[in-house]
Formats: structure tokens, sequence, C-alpha cells
């Protein structure tokens, strides 16, 4: 698949060494489970990262050794081995990505969706860090403008939607800066389903949502 967004470079580091909260660690899982790029960055950032703790201690990595990791993710991948990232094919049925099937199934047509407001539905996953969930947002459906009090990872599943960074289709994550507010609109042709991850509560502008947060875990 090939995708227009991706999460920052600091973001699959995160990933690659283990320390990124398990909920946005998830939204990561999935979408390095369709795009191959971030899939072999991360994989090259663990090759890197064995490589610098075979020469020094974690607690000694400095600034600059975290600036040459970053800068050494964009320089072509040799021998990356990649077997235990690709999905089998025997585990391509169902709309569900594959790294959340053990925990909800295959279908999105199976889970249990609890209205949140018209036209918006979720569906919570369990995280120890974090909160995840599925959104499931009827085609030109608003949904509240609201900032971030830490980092949202957003991956569309199916269907489309558009916000102040662009439009974001089926694979592709927006990787929302804590200091950002946005209004994501979903596109009118279909509905949209989203997992997102937060590791701190929205901040909404309008009193209803405001509101409403503490019911929906927001
Ligand atoms: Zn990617």
């Amino acid at each position: 698949m090939s995708c227009n967004h991706h999460p920052d470079d600091s973001t699959l580091l995160s990933y690659g060494a283990g320390s990124l909260p398990d909920a946005l660690s998830m939204v990561v899982a999935c979408h390095l489970a369709v795009c191959d790029d971030c899939h072999d960055k991360v994989a090259h950032a663990e090759q890197i990262g064995l490589r610098l703790m075979e020469q020094e201690p974690v607690e000694s990595i400095s600034k600059s050794s975290r600036d040459w990791m970053l800068a050494m993710l964009d320089e072509p991948v040799e021998e990356v081995c990649s077997e235990t990232w690709k999905t089998p094919e025997a585990d391509l049925d169902g709309d569900i990505p594959e790294p959340l099937r053990p925990m909800i199934g295959q279908w999105f047509s199976d889970l249990h969706w609890r209205t949140m407001a018209p036209g918006m539905k979720q569906f919570i996953l369990p995280a120890s860090q974090g909160k995840l969930r599925l959104l499931k947002i009827a085609p030109g459906t608003f949904m509240p403008s609201h900032g971030h009090s830490g980092s949202e990872l957003t991956l569309v599943l199916k269907g489309s939607y558009s916000d102040e960074l662009g439009r974001f289709s089926a694979g592709d994550v927006a990787d929302v800066d804590p200091d950002m507010t946005h209004q994501p609109v979903a596109d009118t042709h279909e509905g949209c389903i989203c997992l997102i991850a937060t590791d701190g509560p929205l901040r909404f502008k309008g009193l209803v949502p405001r509101l409403l947060q503490p019911f929906f875990q927001l």
C-alpha cells in the first residue's frame, strides 16, 4: 500500500526502541503492516540501535547520538531481515488490521460500537499506557475541534477524512503535535474508520464535548 502520511521519524525511532506507550505503539504496528517504507526504517533503526548499544551503555546515548540515528534513518537500508514483520498471507482475511486481531477478532461489523454523538461511534481497546480506540465516523461528519495535552496518532483504516494537515486515506497516519488544534471531517462519499491513540486528554473548545468528555474517556 502506498501511504501519503507517515509517523514522524522520532516516533518510529521510539517505537523501534520500545519506548512508545503501548496505545501509540499499536497504531504504529498497524501502519507498519501496510507501509514498507516505515517498516524498513524501523528495522534499520533497530540495527543501528543494536550496534550503538554494543559500543556504549544505553544511559550514555547522548542527544547527538539520537540526532545521528534520526539522520541515519534516511540512509539506504542494507541487509534488513524483515521476516518477522510481514503479515502471513493466511491472515489477510478480515478488515481489522492483523496486530489488533488477537484482541478484537477479524471484522469491524462484529464489534459492539458505542454511539458518542450523531454520526460518531467508538470502540475502546485495552491499553495500559494511553488511550486506544476505534472511531467510526459517518460520511460528512465534523468532529469537535480539539487540541491535545500529549501525542495523538491516528491511522485511517477505511474511508478518508480531511483536517488542517491535509487529506488522510486508508493506511495514512496523522502524527499530531501536542500544540496543534484540528477539526477532522469525514469525506462525504463513505464513512471513515480510524484507530486513534492518545497519551494525554484532548482539549475541546466547545462546552458540549467538554461535558461529554469523561463519559467517553476522551
Ligand atoms: Zn509509513
